[in-house]
């Protein structure tokens, strides 16, 4: 079997239930590809069991971990021995497991979940513990051991493992709603979404484009961006929207240097409208203070100002070196490092404004009449 300790859902109150069936349902979505089926996923006293029917093979105890590592909402899981609660069972199959275990030091951890057992937590210890200490000549160690073997007493069976495989912490994704992250080909947008999925808010993906213009490769690389957060929960709807025309419009009727403000302001309108018809409360981007120069907390202003879901910026104070960290930790950076003409890097102005004023802003959108634009191109969006 396989035991999962969850994190702070254990915390949600009336709630519980919505966060531990959400948890339940990814952790089977996640463990139907490699398990055939043939396991069940259930809730037993705060913790949740998986009950495989066979035995684990090696290459299933890596590629189920590989899986689990990825889901939110876990804090930690451990491949366990299942048996009896029965003191003599439980020490017998101790004895025998660390056999051909190496080590120096030890010690024994029980938690007792249900206070029907006869024995305390520390009795156990001690007792189980000085039987290793006699039959194999091993150390104790409370403080730092080579070995800490687990016992949980949970009902009328006790639960023997002794690696905790960490997990990825946060919220299941699926609690918190759903968003539209703003995604390019680029280092930031898919950390901004990976933060998202892990406060357990399911995201869906818009990109624009500027085909013809700009080649297929943003477009190749979203794709790519998105089957690696897959992997973390999120969805794979990807939405496609031709940007080039209003590019075209903006170029010929604005000021130059307001290019990129005036760019990310129709972007994010028409976020806004898919993010309604989608039903996502907020819109992601991979924004963060004093990146690049459309970055400034006045051109943030400047963009925001056009809608009225919230905006999340999760990297919004990262450092760029942070962030490239965890891309590749994530795994999205070989993606995001391949070249890329990015719709709005081919059409940038040499001397960007970096500190737009709404007034301005506002004026030079006069001469495109972008709602209507935004509201003509809805039906492009694939
Ligand atoms: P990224 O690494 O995510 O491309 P960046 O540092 O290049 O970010 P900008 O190009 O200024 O920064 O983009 C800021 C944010 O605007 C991006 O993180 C993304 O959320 C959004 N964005 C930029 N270009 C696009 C695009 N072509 N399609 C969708 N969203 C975009
Ligand atoms: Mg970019």
């Amino acid at each position: 079997m396989i035991i999962i300790h969850y994190s702070e859902i254990g915390l949600k109150g009336g709630n519980r239930d919505f966060f531990e069936n959400q948890l339940v349902q990814n952790i089977k979505v996640a463990l139907k590809g490699v398990l055939d089926g043939d396991f069940t996923c259930r809730r037993i006293f705060g913790r949740f069991l998986v009950d495989y029917k066979k035995e684990f093979s090696v290459d299933e105890i890596n590629m189920v971990s590989d899986k689990l590592e990825k889901i939110f909402g876990i804090a930690n899981f451990s491949f366990v021995c299942v048996i009896e609660a029965n003191f003599d069972l439980i020490e017998k199959e101790i004895l025998k497991s660390l056999k051909n275990r190496e080590f120096n030091t030890f010690r024994i951890s029980t938690r007792r979940s249900d206070k029907s057992f006869p024995m305390d937590s520390p009795e156990m210890n001690t007792k189980i513990g000085a039987s290793v200490v006699d039959l194999y000549g091993k150390k104790v160690s409370l403080k730092n051991p080579e070995l800490n073997c687990h016992i949980e007493l949970v009902g009328k069976q006790a639960y023997v493992y002794y690696d905790k495989i960490k997990g990825m912490g946060g919220m299941p994704v699926g609690t918190s709603g759903k968003a539209m992250v703003l995604i390019s080909g680029g280092f930031d947008s898919p950390v901004a979404s990976w933060f998202a999925l892990k406060r357990g808010i399911q995201v869906e993906f818009l990109h624009f484009h500027s085909m013809p213009y700009t080649s297929q490769a943003s477009v190749d690389k979203v794709k790519a961006l998105v089957k690696v957060l897959e992997k973390f929960g999120s969805s794979s709807k990807i939405y496609l929207f031709p940007f080039a025309d209003i590019q075209k419009e903006i170029i010929m009727k604005c000021p130059e240097k307001l290019r990129v403000v005036l760019y990310r302001r129709a972007m994010m309108r028409i976020a806004e409208s898919l993010a309604f018809k989608k039903n996502c409360k907020a819109l992601v981007t991979g924004e963060a203070v004093g990146q690049v120069a459309s970055q400034t907390l006045e051109n943030m202003r400047a963009i925001g100002s056009v809608v009225n879901l919230p905006i999340i910026r999760p990297l919004v104070c990262f450092d760029k070196e942070d962030i490239i960290e965890k891309a590749r930790f994530i795994g999205t950076y070989d993606i995001s490092a391949k070249p890329h003409d990015d719709c709005c890097t081919r059409f940038i102005p040499k001397h960007p404004e970096t500190k737009a004023k709404l007034s301005e802003v506002e004026l030079a959108e006069k001469s495109i009449d972008i709602d209507e634009m935004v509201a003509g191109t809805m039906k492009d969006i694939m």
